[in-house]
């Protein structure tokens, strides 16, 4: 009887407290445990992603799911606290039969109330401790305010200006994207996942969409394997190392085979060689648009298409809850393959905390938002972003003036420094340019504004007064650049030009006579060929966010000296377009020029001045013959030859200039960043792995090391080394 009495408690306490709700117990097995339980539909709906609450996103407009299940996997939620998301959580936790917590993600890309610049910016800064610093604070902003996952970075290598996604990611190089993708999913995820200031990343989109043909979005893409392996992946298995949980498949197609039903690089390359035991969410609609791509002729066979290439979650197709759990029970899914997606899924829930402590506590926005040191971060990171392109007989810093015009559309406009993606972040928060120089200047200088005209259109109407204005100064800041729509998803642009009126106005500012900085604000690199002879001096800030009018305007009068370089060449016309460093070696290197304009862009990758001169000295490297597998170590002395102190980021390239597979003209494989006190000297060294800096891939991402001559590169000095058998 007794046993009888014991047997039946134990079983109701295994009921109420089952393993996988033992937070003592290991992970793997409590999702064993839990798995075990489930039924094929509530494993099913773990692999959905719906909505909560409005979708503004122009791209992606959608209304508020209504009577969200409480089985539903993850949600995408809008929400600025944890008010909603606790509500909706509480149903599941309390209304679905097992209990198991949603996963909330959301578009956390640069920042969440507290804006940073946009990524192609942080690029600039060459800082990815800063960056990580910046990811960090995102983190919390958002953990504070109910979302555990971030659909960041984005880590797709771009060369096309045209492409308005250009602004969402670390630039035109592989190597650079590699670091700032660890930078920002160390920063993101921190060190314990758990933690209710951390967010799981997102590495997107998997893998190529950069290669966006001629710059148009959702297109098709030409990729070989070589180059796909050579310029595109590296970001991503980087990524994976560094621990992101989640990835997203991408819209576009590598040579004819979608990114959202690719199995080569979905299940052979993430999951199988690289190991990646966290889940693939879909982009929004990239499973349904299989169907559009022409390889799956309805949603079933799209859904069926992608799950088993690999991709785990559908964001937003309804293709899974429709139809995944018929193509089990037609036996077109395996059993096996379900039970590893639903287990991925678990994985990152049970990583993040979330069966131990579903809800999000309450704070107020003052805990959550602004603290004084993620502004500080936000300060720091827009001025380290922002690149002096010229500056002609030193027009910059303007100080020792009396009277300032501050002209043009972006002087006063606080909303486009937000940039795309801005998350929760608020114009009416940021300190507008025009507002932080009147600041900067106060009892030094008069300042007077005018915004002489529109960012479009034809209106001429104001040049006048932005004239009179800038006739009575002594020098005209001229704020030019694009509106926050112009870039970011679904947002291309046929030329990087500014819109006439912006060229017009300054060609009728130079009339004056007077010394012209140009400041620009945009999402992608911009041709300049006709403003660039019109101006003393050019800084580009990009969209810097919620500090951008301070950091300028610091900038502006010398308190900071610029120290950012471009990741993203500025071509000289958009007729050049793709033209990036790293470009393959020519068959007639001096011949096949432009007839009608220069060959060479106008600003290359990795340039940018400072207020004080930098001199390189030799190159000295250990050895200049070796084997492989022996260390090579390079150093370079840098001396600031100027009059005040500034920071020099050098740039470590390689050259092999006879290879099985012709290489890149140059390749970046180290940068860092030091700063140097006037008449300092300080030598900048880089460790060289001779098979991780100087080989090169195959179609198959394998590596090979090759005997022979290679350069090592800095800025115009070369020095070569030999490796031999
Ligand atoms: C974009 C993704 C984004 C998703 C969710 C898509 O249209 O391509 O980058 O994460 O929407 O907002």
């Amino acid at each position: 009887m007794l046993a009888v009495i014991c047997t039946t408690l134990f079983s109701s306490y295994k009921q109420e407290n089952p393993l996988y709700k033992d937070a003592k117990q290991p992970i793997e097995k409590r999702i064993d445990d839990l798995l075990a339980r489930m039924t094929l539909q509530e494993k099913v709906m773990q692999l959905n992603q719906y909505t909560l609450g409005r979708n503004d996103n122009a791209n992606n407009m959608a209304d508020p799911v209504k009577g969200i299940p409480a089985e539903i996997g993850s949600l995408i939620y809008f929400g600025s606290d944890a008010d909603l998301r606790n509500q909706v959580q509480k149903k599941a936790m309390e209304q679905s039969r097992l209990g198991i917590p949603i996963i909330f993600g959301y578009d956390v890309i640069h920042g969440f109330r507290t804006i940073y610049p946009i990524s192609l910016g942080q690029a600039c800064s060459w800082n990815p401790a800063l960056v990580e610093k910046a990811c960090g604070v995102a983190a919390q902003e958002a953990r504070m305010s109910g979302i555990d996952w971030t659909f960041s970075p984005m880590i797709d290598v771009a060369r096309d200006g045209r492409w308005g996604r250009v602004a969402e990611g670390y630039g035109e190089d592989t190597y650079t994207n590699a670091v700032f993708t660890v930078a920002s999913v160390k920063g993101y995820q921190g060190k314990d996942l758990s933690s209710d200031k951390n967010v799981a990343a997102c590495l997107k989109h998997y893998v190529g969409y950069g290669a966006s043909e001629a710059g148009r979005d959702y297109v098709y893409s030409e990729i070989s394997s070589q180059t796909l392996w050579d310029t595109y992946m590296l970001p991503y298995e980087e990524g994976v190392k560094a621990g992101a949980v989640t990835l997203m498949s991408s819209f576009n197609d590598i040579s004819g085979v979608p990114g959202s039903a690719n199995h080569y690089t979905l299940t052979e390359v993430l999951k199988k060689r690289w190991k990646h035991d966290g889940f693939v969410v879909s982009d929004w609609g990239s499973i349904e648009q299989l169907r559009p791509q022409g390889v799956a002729a309805n949603k079933k066979e799209a859904a069926l298409k992608a799950f088993t290439a690999g991709v785990e979650m559908d964001m937003m197709n309804r293709s899974y809850d429709s139809h995944l759990g018929e193509l089990v029970t037609e036996g077109k899914v395996s059993k096996e393959l379900l039970d590893d997606a639903v287990k991925r899924v678990l994985r990152v829930k049970f990583r993040l905390g979330l069966f131990d402590r579903p809800y999000t506590p309450a704070t107020t926005e003052k805990q959550r938002f602004y603290r004084p040191e993620s502004l500080k971060i936000a300060e720091q990171l827009a001025e380290e972003s922002i690149v002096l392109l010229k500056n002609k007989d030193k027009a910059l810093p303007v100080n020792n003036v009396s009277k300032i015009a501050v002209i043009g559309p972006m002087a006063k406009n606080q909303s486009h420094l937000l940039g795309s993606w801005a998350a929760q972040g608020k114009a009416e928060d940021i300190t507008s340019i025009y507002d932080a120089i009147q600041a900067e200047y106060k009892g030094k200088a008069e300042v007077s504004f005018a915004a002489g005209c529109d960012f479009d259109g034809n209106d001429k109407k104001d040049f006048e007064e932005a004239k009179n204005i800038a006739s009575k100064a002594d020098v005209i800041l001229l704020f030019l650049g694009e509106k926050k729509s112009w870039s970011g998803e679904n947002a291309s642009r046929s030329t990087i030009a500014l819109p006439q009126i912006q060229e017009e106005l300054m060609v009728e500012l130079k009339k004056l006579g007077k010394p012209i900085v140009l400041v620009l604000s945009s999402g992608r690199p911009l041709e300049l060929n006709r403003l660039e002879p019109l101006s003393d001096a050019i800084l580009t800030m990009w969209q810097p966010g919620t500090s951008g009018g301070k950091a300028i305007a610091k900038v502006l009068s010398g308190r900071v000296n610029p120290s950012g370089k471009l990741a993203m060449t500025f071509p000289f016309s958009t007729g050049q377009i793709p033209i990036y460093y790293n470009h393959r070696q020519s068959a007639r290197p001096n011949q096949g020029k432009y007839q009608d304009i220069q060959s060479t862009p106008l600003y290359e990758f990795a340039h940018g001045l400072s207020y004080t001169t930098f001199q390189y000295g030799d190159l000295k490297v250990s050895a200049t013959k070796l084997k492989k597998g022996e260390k090579l170590s390079v150093e370079i002395p840098v001396t600031n030859s100027g009059e005040r102190e500034g920071v020099e980021t050098v740039h470590w390239f390689i050259q092999d200039p006879v290879s099985t597979i012709s290489r890149p003209v140059k390749e970046l494989k180290y940068f860092e960043k030091q700063l140097l006190k006037k008449g300092e000297t300080k030598v900048f060294k880089f460790a060289v792995d001779l098979k991780r800096d100087l080989s090169f891939v195959n179609g198959d991402g394998k590596r090979f090391l090759e005997t022979g001559d290679y350069n090592i590169i800095v800025k115009n000095k070369k020095i070569k080394i030999e490796i031999v058998d």
